[in-house]
């Protein structure tokens, strides 16, 4: 299979739960990453599967019940607000001064493989449009 094929089949066979995900133990340090960024807040790593030269995640340390942007509540404005203002500085640092691309995706039809939300941060290519 392509690899565009695999990770959709990757999204479907994600079911969507509340229960832990590679995420935590990246968080943990249970497994390596490649941080670029982190705060007390949030942390920021190379996706292991790039799809641009420049693809970074950026997840809340403590998930809070956001698995995904179609759970978030009004407690969450402020990580949410965190989460994009991470992109900025991240694109910042990665030198993604000619653009770069943002993206959530929720639920399985968006391709989500991941039940704890996180900002892709894409650049070093041009994006096409409309997305795939
Ligand atoms: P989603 O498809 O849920 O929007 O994005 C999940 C992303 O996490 C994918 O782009 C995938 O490549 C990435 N990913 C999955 N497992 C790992 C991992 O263990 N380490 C890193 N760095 N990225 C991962």
């Amino acid at each position: 299979a392509s690899a565009m094929a695999s990770e959709i089949e990757a999204a479907l066979a994600a079911v969507p739960s509340d229960g832990p995900t590679i995420f935590d133990k990246i968080i943990n340090k249970e497994i390596p990453a490649n941080v670029v960024f982190e705060d007390d807040k949030v942390l920021a790593f190379r996706d292991i599967a790039p799809q641009a030269p420049t693809h970074i995640l950026i997840i809340p340390k403590v998930r809070d019940g956001l698995t995904r942007l179609s759970k978030a509540e009004e407690r969450h404005c402020e990580i949410l607000g965190r989460l994009l203002y991470t992109a900025k500085l991240v694109a910042k640092q990665e030198g993604l001064e000619d653009g770069f691309r943002v993206v959530i995706n929720d639920g399985p039809q968006a391709g989500q493989s991941v039940y704890h939300i996180h900002v892709h941060v894409l650049g070093g290519r041009q994006m096409n449009w409309p997305p795939g």
